[in-house]
């Protein structure tokens, strides 16, 4: 019963004591992090239930269909609205949403919890007070940081130049996501972006609305998103206002899809994944984007400070997750929304521990990780890790002593100091062999 986003796929746990069935009674008495969630009236088979809830699918069949007063907005109102009434507007319409919505909002810990219960029950079935595991993210980070952005028009094609320049003062490097066939593309602007180290995406091909009215268009529109993927090189899909499907986005030849959020009641189609890690949706690496967009913040919320986001990260930060971001060139260019960015940054830039990545290398390692196991020697006898990999351990601390429960998970990175070259063992281990059966018995230094 092996899938891509199985829990122990998730961990990479380093310990062969680890039965089959240990797993199971872990993920069981963890289920109770789950409460009120839709996903746990499907029943609990525990194969599916992960599935359940990444793929969005524990909302219904219909979860993904615009109501018809929605598609009206996109259709017909949206496209005469000055981009600054726009957020106005979404207030107004969407104000209900966030009362109604199922998930919580800015942090939805529940699925995290989930996990974090699960690795409880390990530890405290294997008695011991730590677990090793190849750590989520290389170099021994202890969380990701992505930067994206989506250019809603030409007028925010116009200023995709100062955006970037304001990144690169503070050493940072982002994606930016392209519309494909709606204003005139700047293929210099591109190419510029490219040589100074920036990621181009496809934004959709019309920034319209109506990429998901009915599967058949999508699978037509899908072809030509695939043919500007290929001839702009890009990796990357996002979908316009985050339209989504599951199924029907397995017609994209893109290698990561960065439509889905964890949370967010503010979404035209909300609701989320509830994971603040990557995962794979069918042959998408999915990067889930885990801070608010910056109109939400800045306009809906009328927040002046980049608080939210730095409070979410350091959630993210807690549990080994991805901080990844969606600004908007076409917003940004507002005083208010810029100065909320650039204090972002600022203080990103003087933070440490994380690894900044774009988003393609962070698919990429992810999809690597998760192919492992990839631990054996090298030429010389020390041990290997998965290229840049570094064995982390996990420590999850008693719940009950602690008012905060998710102050208690702790990932402490660190390299496997392991030296195999003078062990008598050596030839047992001249050849790869699966992380478990080499790392059992040996011991890591954090
Ligand atoms: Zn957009």
């Amino acid at each position: 019963m092996d899938y891509p986003n199985a829990p122990w796929k998730l961990w990479q746990l380093l310990d062969p004591g680890i039965s089959a069935e240990d797993w199971q009674q872990a993920i069981y008495h963890a289920l109770h992090a789950l409460d009120g969630l839709p996903a746990l009236n499907a029943g609990r088979d525990l194969t599916s239930l992960v599935d359940t809830i990444l793929t969005e699918r524990q909302f219904g069949p219909e979860h993904w269909r615009l109501s018809a007063i929605r598609r009206f907005y996109y259709s017909a109102i949206r496209p005469l609205l000055p981009v600054s009434l726009r957020p106005m507007l979404r207030r107004m319409f969407l104000s209900r949403q966030r009362n109604n919505a199922l998930l919580r909002w800015p942090i939805e810990d529940r699925y995290v919890r989930f996990q974090v219960e699960m690795l409880r029950n390990l530890i405290a079935r294997r008695g011991v007070e730590e677990l090793p595991y190849m750590a989520l993210w290389p170099q021994g980070r202890r969380y990701a940081f992505v930067l994206t952005h989506d250019i809603e028009s030409s007028v925010g094609q116009d200023f995709v130049c100062a955006v970037a320049d304001l990144e690169e003062r503070f050493g940072f490097r982002s994606a930016f996501n392209f519309v494909a066939e709606d204003y005139r593309v700047d293929r210099g602007l591109m190419h510029d972006l490219r040589e100074r180290g920036f990621e181009i995406g496809v934004h959709g091909l019309k920034h319209d609305g109506k990429l998901f009215r009915s599967r058949k268009s999508f699978g037509e529109q899908a072809t030509r998103i695939n043919a500007y993927l290929r001839e702009w090189g890009a990796a990357g899909f996002r979908s316009p206002f985050t339209h989504r499907h599951p199924d029907w986005m397995q017609a994209l030849q893109a290698e990561y899809d960065s439509s889905f959020f964890d949370t967010d009641p503010f979404e035209t189609i909300p609701g989320g994944t509830m994971s603040i890690w990557p995962f794979q949706l069918g042959r998408l690496t999915e990067l889930p984007f885990t801070l608010s967009q910056d109109h939400t913040l800045v306009s809906t919320l009328a927040e002046n400070t980049p608080r939210l986001w730095l409070d979410k990260i350091q959630f993210i930060e807690r549990h080994s997750g991805m901080a990844m971001m969606i600004t908007h060139p076409d917003y940004l260019r507002l005083p208010e929304f810029f100065s909320v960015y650039e204090k972002f940054l600022r203080v990103m830039s003087v933070r440490t521990g994380y690894w900044h990545a774009l988003p393609r290398d962070v698919a990429r390692w992810w999809r690597g990780r998760g192919a492992l196991p990839g631990i054996g020697l090298d030429e010389e006898g020390a041990l290997k890790i998965f290229p840049e990999g570094s064995v982390g351990t996990i420590r999850v601390g008693d719940s009950r002593s602690d008012n905060d429960p998710f102050s208690t998970i702790v990932v402490r990175p660190g390299r496997a100091v392991v030296d195999l070259r003078n062990s008598s063992d050596l030839p047992m281990f001249s050849h790869l062999l699966p992380a478990a059966m080499l790392l059992g018995g040996l011991g890591f230094l954090a």
